[in-house]
C-alpha cells in the first residue's frame, strides 16, 4: 500500500492545502508569467508555501504544476522543458513533505487548455501523449498520487488517466470544476463523474474551483446521492472572484471556508481542503472547525 493509499484507509476526513496560484502572486509572481517557472527560478518560495500549508494542517499537499504540460508551458516558450519542471516540483514538495511525519505529495495535473476533438482541434491520443510526459516527470521526482484536477470534459479526463497509467501505478484522483448549475463548462453532471470514477477504479473522486464554495456543496451531496463508492473530494475556491480597483479579490472568509468544510464533511466528503483565493489561514480555520470543535 503506498502513502496515499495508506492515508485513505484510515477512517478519518483529510484535510488538503489551499490555493498554490494566488499564493504566488502575492509573493511576486507577475501576471502573465508561468506559475512552473518558479519551480526553477524561485524554488524556495514555493517552498515556503508548502511548507505554510502543511504548518497549517494539510496532510496533503498540491505539486506546483497545474499548467505544467506542454501545451500550457508553450505559452511560456517552456515545452521542451516538460519533465525538468515535473520533475523539479515534485522534488522540492517532497522534500518539504519529509520535514514532516506522514505529509502526502500530489502530483497536480490540470487540463491542457485545448479543446478536445470533436470541438477543438486536440486529439486524444496527443493528449494521452502530453499527459503521459507530464504525469513521468512527477512520478520519477517522487510524489504519491497523481492529482488530476480543474476538469470539464470527461474526454480529457480519460486521456489524462490513460495517460498518467501508461507511465505509472500511483494512485489516480480526479477532480472536475462545476461553474454552475452543477455542470462543468463541457456540460458533464456530478453523476457522470461518480459513474467515471467507478468504470476508471480511481482512488478518490470530487469537485475543485468553480464558483465557491455553496455551489461545490450542491455537487458534493449530488454525489454522494448518487451512490458515490470513491473516497469525494472538495477543494472550493474561497468564495467569488470578484474584481475591486483593478485587483481580484475572492470573498470568502476563513470562517466561510470553515463552515463550508463542516457541511462538504456532512455530504459525505472525506477529502477537504480550498482551491483559488484560499491562503494558510483559511486551512487552519477549516482544520479548527473538523477537527476541534468538540473541544471549544
Ligand atoms: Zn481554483
Amino acid at each position: 500500500m503506498n502513502k496515499f493509499e495508506q492515508l485513505l484507509s484510515e477512517p478519518k476526513i483529510i484535510l488538503l492545502d489551499g490555493a498554490m496560484g494566488t499564493m504566488l502572486m502575492s509573493r511576486g509572481l507577475e501576471a502573465g508569467q508561468a506559475p512552473e517557472r518558479m519551480n526553477l527560478d524561485r524554488p524556495d518560495v514555493v517552498r515556503e508555501i508548502h511548507r505554510a500549508y502543511i504548518e497549517a494542517g494539510s496532510s496533503i499537499i498540491l505539486t506546483n504544476t497545474f499548467g505544467a504540460n506542454r501545451f500550457r508551458l508553450k505559452r511560456h516558450g517552456l515545452d521542451d522543458r516538460v519533465r525538468e519542471i515535473n520533475y523539479a516540483a515534485a522534488k522540492l514538495a517532497c522534500e518539504v513533505a519529509a520535514e514532516y511525519p506522514n505529509v502526502v505529495v500530489a502530483g497536480s495535473v490540470g487540463p491542457t487548455g485545448e479543446l478536445m476533438a470533436p470541438f477543438g482541434k486536440l486529439n486524444f491520443d496527443d493528449a494521452v501523449q502530453a499527459f503521459a510526459e507530464q504525469v513521468a516527470g512527477l512520478s520519477s521526482g517522487g510524489v504519491d498520487v497523481i492529482w488530476i484536477e480543474t476538469m470539464a470534459d470527461l474526454q480529457e479526463v480519460k486521456a489524462a488517466v490513460q495517460g498518467a497509467r501508461s507511465v505509472t501505478r500511483l494512485p489516480i484522483s480526479v477532480t472536475m470544476t462545476f461553474e454552475s448549475k452543477g455542470r462543468t463548462m463541457m456540460g458533464v453532471t456530478p453523476e457522470q463523474l461518480v459513474q467515471l470514477a467507478q468504470e476508471l477504479e480511481l482512488n478518490a473522486v470530487g469537485a475543485n474551483c468553480g464558483k465557491g464554495p455553496q455551489e461545490l456543496e450542491a455537487v458534493v451531496e449530488r454525489m454522494h446521492k448518487a451512490g458515490c463508492q470513491v473516497p469525494m473530494i472538495a477543494k472550493a475556491n474561497a468564495g467569488i472572484p470578484k474584481l475591486v480597483e483593478g485587483k481580484v479579490i475572492y470573498d470568502g472568509s476563513p470562517e466561510i471556508m470553515a463552515e463550508h468544510a463542516l457541511t462538504v464533511r456532512q455530504f459525505g466528503a472525506r477529502l477537504i481542503g480550498a482551491c483559488c483565493g484560499s491562503s494558510p489561514e483559511h486551512i487552519q480555520e477549516m482544520r479548527r472547525a473538523l477537527f476541534f470543535d468538540l473541544e471549544t
